[in-house]
């Protein structure tokens, strides 16, 4: 199998006219820019080709305009603040706007790569995605990955096949179906996991424990006590909460043991659990977290995930986060400096480490330029 070509493997990029799929997909606000950091995150990469001669040219989706041109998802904002931040670099019009990017249609590639000569893909947070601005240009054109992506695939890649132990894997947010895959192919690698959110409903149901009304997937329990019997019989602990917070019968604020009386609702972790946690997560030596504690949106049902989040800030371990949601709690905790790396790419980070490739990936060592 062929490596990733990186920048260098690009060889003299002076003169040429470079394509870079960035990942300009930023928060809007009635048409203004909430947080411009993918727009800085882009910027290394950007720098390092223009440093050395080359006039880059930037493509980017943003939010989802099915494959029609629709005002509201235009670049132009995106692109005034690049040419502040990066004067002279281009930006084409989102590419959603032309249903053959989701299609992959290779008319579009041909459009999109029209005069250029190189590409780099610096857009992690598509790598998951089969679509024309991500696998079309690498089957001609010499590719690399830019430095950014680079950073990913390396702390990523890292996590998967060499992590330094104990390896602890702490998993939150809604729906443990979404995150199945994730979870069977973490459990080969970690030494624990340690499980909150409203995904620990379904585990706590799976060993008998009454739930009350919290959320929780029927369809996965059987999935929940496989999972459960297979960490056991591979010498794995799978921690779960051992008290809970969230509201009773009534909608008051209530606390809880493991169990919860009917009609309640459990939306966070307790504070002996959040301790508990946080001693799993000093004792490790690598952690993954992805997934809040508990609807940390709400106020009242903040403090395990800010308990979590202070954890992974203070401990010595290889800290890492992906998903979305947890990053943002992790920037609302102000604590997103804190940690070693915060992906910039939710479901591509969680399908990396499942599957250990992704189709960008794939493209690019099918470059004319890998070796
Ligand atoms: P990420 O984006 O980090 O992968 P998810 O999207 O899986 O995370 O889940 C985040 C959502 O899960 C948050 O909106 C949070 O409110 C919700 N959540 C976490 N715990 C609970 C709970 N106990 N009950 C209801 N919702 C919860
Ligand atoms: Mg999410």
């Amino acid at each position: 199998m062929s490596r990733i070509p990186t920048l260098a493997d690009l060889g003299d990029v002076r003169g040429k006219r470079v394509l870079v799929r960035t990942d300009f997909n930023v928060p809007m606000d009635g048409g203004v820019i909430t947080d411009d950091f993918r727009i800085r995150a882009a910027l290394p990469t950007i720098n390092w080709l223009t440093e050395r001669g080359a006039t880059v040219v930037t493509a980017s989706h943003l939010g989802r305009p099915k494959g029609q041109p629709n005002p509201k998802y235009s670049m132009d904002a995106v692109r005034a603040r690049l040419a502040e931040l990066a004067p002279g670099v281009e930006l084409l019009e989102n590419l959603r706007f032309d249903a053959g990017e989701e299609g992959n249609d290779p008319a579009f590639v041909a459009k999109i790569t029209e005069g250029i000569d190189l590409y780099v893909d610096d857009a992690f947070g598509a790598c998951h995605r089969a679509h024309a601005s991500i696998v079309g240009p690498p089957k001609a054109l010499p590719s690399a990955m830019g430095l950014l992506l680079q950073k990913e695939v390396e702390v990523l890649l890292g996590l998967r096949n060499d992590p330094k132990h104990p390896f602890v894997a702490v998993l939150g947010g809604s729906k443990i179906s979404d995150k199945l895959g994730v979870v069977e192919a973490l459990l080969k690698v970690v030494d624990s996991l340690v499980v909150g959110g409203a995904m620990c409903f379904t585990f706590l149901s799976a060993q008998g424990y009454p739930i009350g009304d919290s959320l929780f997937e029927p369809d996965q329990v059987a999935t929940c006590k496989r999972l459960l019997a297979q960490a056991k019989a591979g010498g794995k602990t799978i921690h779960l909460p051992e008290d809970l917070v969230g509201v009773d019968a009534k909608g008051q604020f209530a606390t809880f043991g493991r169990s919860l009386p009917d009609g309640a609702k459990g939306f966070d972790i307790g504070p002996g659990t959040a301790a508990a946690f946080s001693d799993v997560i000093m004792d490790a030596r690598t952690v993954f977290w992805n997934g809040p504690m508990g609807m940390f949106e709400d106020p009242r049902f903040e403090a395990g995930t800010r308990t979590v989040a202070q954890a992974m800030a203070d401990t010595k371990a290889f800290t890492v986060v992906g998903g979305g949601d947890s990053a943002a709690a992790l920037a609302q905790f102000g604590l997103d400096d804190e940690v070693s790396h915060v992906s910039t790419g939710g479901g591509a980070s969680l399908e990396l480490l499942e599957l250990g490739d992704l189709p960008g990936l794939a493209a690019l060592r099918g470059a004319p330029n890998a070796k």
